[in-house]
């Protein structure tokens, strides 16, 4: 049934819906980043939500069936987007981090593409919220991280799961890191071992250190070390090499916090020293166990932000930390060599 909807991988289709779209929308020169970074600057002391919403959770999309779907009746098929919130508070940071470093937008493209990232900016950039999320799940998920259905003509995709398998998963190898290491026994049958790690989550330390537990738990996760081999019948000791990244330190890296109680999150660190390189604090992903939903946090020049895709304002500027939220991930992006 799914083959019915190729149409959607076609560019040509894509992007006569994207100038669709985009013509409904308020023309304007300025791209998203731009009038969000005017909003904060315009906003006084009342109104801390802005302007429209951005990235609304969910999305509808109405698409032309296509050449490859000339046998498709009915000719139009409506796309439903559901739990789009383990995508949509990554991506809109991810925006952020792009327009807000225009060097990185060339280093992502080494691991996602450079038509991707044109893509992706550009579709942000016009507000086309539903097609960037079927960018990003056509583009970069695979088909066991989401389930899809038709209903009546119309195609569903529900995202309902893990945010870190359905975003920090899916991007290549841009935050991978090796670590080599051998074991004392010589009859070991797997001696020596290269572990590779595409994503990085660091566990609270056993003792919790006076300051910084969040260093010294990326610290930890990076240092050499000697533990017991958990070979099935060895009993010798492996030694860890320190780890390192397997291409060069990338522009950001997302933090998997979910192994912390908030009361081991007590700090949370804007500098972090990570690979002997400086990265500094750009956002948070959150998490309500309660409504099982994630929202983002994020800052432009230092002024820090809310979005949550299911609030009518969804983006307000932020005086507090939100409340009843766990973190669910920190996003730290690399500081300008000195
Ligand atoms: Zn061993």
């Amino acid at each position: 049934m799914e083959s019915r909807f190729f149409v959607l991988n076609d560019t040509e289709e894509l992007q006569t819906s994207d100038r669709h779209i985009s013509s409904l929308h308020f023309e304007s020169s300025r791209t998203l980043f731009e009038e969000i970074r005017a909003s904060i600057n315009n906003s006084d002391e009342e109104d801390h939500s802005f302007w429209r919403p951005v990235l609304p959770w969910g999305g509808g999309l109405t698409i032309k069936a296509g050449r490859k779907a000339v046998s498709c009746i009915p000719l139009y098929v409506r796309i439903h987007l559901k739990n789009t919130c383990t995508i949509d508070g990554f991506l809109m940071i991810l925006y952020v981090i792009l327009r807000d470093n225009q060097c990185f937008c060339r280093e992502l493209a080494v691991f996602l593409g450079k038509d991707f990232v044109e893509k992706f900016l550009h579709l942000m950039d016009s507000c086309n919220y539903t097609q960037v999320k079927l960018l990003w799940i056509l583009d970069r998920m695979s088909k066991r991280q989401y389930r899809s259905e038709v209903h009546h003509a119309a195609l569903e995709i529900d995202l309902f799961g893990n945010e870190h398998e359905n975003f920090t998963e899916n991007l290549e190898n841009l935050m991978s890191t090796t670590q080599e290491s051998l074991c004392s026994n010589w009859n070991c049958p797997t001696r020596f071992q290269d572990l590779i790690k595409t994503t990085i989550s660091i566990s609270p330390p056993h003792e919790l250190p006076q300051r910084d537990p969040i260093q010294t738990a990326v610290d930890e996760y990076f240092c050499s070390k000697l533990i017991h081999c958990s070979e099935l019948g060895c009993n010798g000791l492996r030694e860890l090499s320190q780890r390192a990244f397997f291409y060069s330190p990338p522009p950001f890296v997302v933090l998997n916090m979910q192994q912390w109680k908030s009361e081991e999150l007590s700090y949370v660190p804007y500098h972090l020293a990570l690979c002997r390189h400086r990265y500094l604090l750009e956002g948070a992903t959150l998490f309500n166990k309660e409504e099982q939903h994630y929202s983002a946090a994020f800052q432009i020049d230092g002024c820090w932000m809310h979005y949550d895709g299911l609030r009518t304002d969804n983006l307000i500027l932020l005086h507090k930390p939100p409340e009843l939220l766990l973190l669910s991930s920190l996003v730290y992006v690399r500081a300008p060599d000195r």
